[in-house]
């Protein structure tokens, strides 16, 4: 049972959950986005938020960043971008890195084959976190 990509039922929650997902810069956990959703469906379970997120995932229209960890943080913004995590706090953020289309060009010619897409993640000490130990 495949349905083409893109293709998504709109359904009332998921809305709800695309909007707080595309409302937030924190790239939050199922958990989170279930405990906002919940202020105004309190009816929905963190199954139905988790099956959601799923069907945006693969609809291409939230990401999922896995970061390494057991679970996953989601992203409102579906285009491919760079994100560093804070080894001390857990904060995800955006990076701002403007060679992502030169990346994907050098890869291809300097190998000679055809990228689709390609993943980058940074890690280390946020800014909060460095201004913390001086
Ligand atoms: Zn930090
Ligand atoms: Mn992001």
């Amino acid at each position: 049972m495949s349905k083409p990509k893109g293709f998504i039922r709109r359904t009332k929650q998921r809305e709800l959950i695309l909007e707080v997902l595309k409302g937030t810069t924190c790239h939050p956990t199922a958990d989170w986005v279930y405990e906002k959703v919940r202020e105004e469906l309190p009816s929905i379970s963190l199954g139905t938020v988790y099956r959601n997120l799923r069907s945006l995932v693969e609809a291409g229209e939230v990401l999922e960043l896995t970061f390494g960890s057991s679970f996953s943080r989601f992203d409102g913004n579906p285009e491919n971008h760079y994100h560093f995590a804070c080894e001390e706090c857990g904060q995800v953020s955006d990076i701002d890195f403007p060679l992502q289309e030169e990346l994907e060009k050098r890869v291809e010619e300097s190998n000679r084959l055809k990228v689709h897409t390609h993943r980058l993640e940074f890690y280390g000490i946020c800014q909060e976190c460095l201004n913390k130990k001086e």
